[in-house]
């Protein structure tokens, strides 16, 4: 087993095992002094996980409930977190009691902000089955849900008690979202860590897939501790995310998965930015090729106005700036703010 510990302001490890989901309950049970727990979990991973998670958690000791919803981003609303709490509700949860989300980010992150609010706040575990909330999402505390105008707008910081992350998840991923997930790896090693760059360039990414958990999970946990509620530091996770989120924006979140907006934004931008002299010749090449060998996109069918244009109202920007990440070269970036005034300069559009 692979282990990494938290140490945010509630620390927590991260367990990494193959079949560790049978296991759920005894690694949680000396966590809590829980009497119910309530799986929350979605129409696709239900009926493939929640049957032996709830098994191994009634064996130690747990009054299991389960709570699902129809999968898919546009359940992540507000409509569902209600429904969640009749749910709590109904199954007498109380302060003392246990979340344990078990799906994807959306699972992750609408289990996550039940538990923070509900009571004022519950404990939650976090068992992400894909590879995206496995090396992401799950780690490091965001919570929330979308509104019409736009995603994640509401939620809060509440970090999990408990991450157990079991890699036999990904046999039954759907080829779509295990390459939705790689789209965030590569940018780990984009921003941090240029050796694991080097080996998905050299290997293919699915015969060291815990090694690509460990140290993606591993690089989060470090900028996270340094930087909890997102104020300075953690923006670097976000390199390729704001023409990212604008092409999603622009693709009414329905054209590409966030994995693949995410590869499209980092390759644009490293293009400009090396073209600019502010990034290592070579870099935007090296970057595509990689995204290419992992059938990730590395551009998009809209004008670089309308992508810089649909980054204004990026959740990091601020004031009249908007935030960039630019690659220096492969493992290194540093944090770039561009006034939107001088946006037409920068980029070169009218
Ligand atoms: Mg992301």
């Amino acid at each position: 087993m692979k282990t990494v510990k938290v140490k945010t302001g509630r620390p927590y490890d991260i367990l990494i095992q193959h079949n560790i989901l049978p296991q759920a309950g005894e690694y949680i049970r000396p966590l809590t002094k829980a009497i119910r727990a309530v799986v929350v979990s979605d129409s696709n991973v239900a009926p493939l996980y929640a049957e032996s998670v709830m098994k191994s958690l009634a064996a130690n000791g747990f009054e299991v409930s389960l709570f699902t919803f129809q999968a898919g981003e546009s359940a992540k609303r507000l409509a569902t977190i209600e429904k969640m709490y009749l749910h709590f509700f109904e199954h007498n949860i109380t302060r003392t009691d246990i979340v344990v989300a078990l799906g994807g980010g959306v699972t992750g992150d609408m289990a996550g902000f039940a538990a923070a609010s509900y009571l004022r706040g519950i404990d939650f575990v976090q068992i992400p089955t894909s590879l995206l909330s496995q090396v992401d999402s799950s780690v490091g505390g965001k919570t929330g849900v979308d509104l019409a105008s736009g995603k994640n707008l509401v939620g809060a910081f509440w970090q999990p008690v408990l991450v157990l992350i079991d890699p036999e998840t990904l046999h039954t991923l759907p080829e779509k979202f295990y390459t939705d997930g790689l789209g965030e790896v590569i940018k780990y090693g984009c921003i941090r860590d240029r050796c694991l760059f080097e080996r998905l360039e050299k290997e293919n990414a699915r015969d060291f897939i815990d090694d690509v958990i460990y140290e993606c999970v591993s690089i989060k946990r470090n900028v996270v501790e340094n930087d909890e509620r997102d104020t300075g530091e953690r923006a670097i996770l976000n390199f390729g995310h704001t023409f990212g989120h604008a092409l999603e924006k622009l693709t009414h979140y329905t054209g590409l998965t966030h994995g693949e907006a995410v590869s499209a934004g980092a390759a644009i931008l490293t293009r400009i930015t090396e073209k600019k002299g502010l990034t290592e010749q070579g870099t935007a090449r090296r970057l595509e090729k990689l995204l290419e060998k992992y059938h990730l996109p590395t551009d998009a069918a809209f004008e670089l106005a309308d992508i810089a244009a649909a980054t204004r109202g990026d959740k990091k920007s601020t004031g009249k700036s908007v935030q960039f990440v630019f690659l220096k070269n492969i493992g290194e970036c540093y944090i770039h703010k561009i006034d939107t005034a001088d946006f037409g300069e920068f980029f070169g559009i009218g």
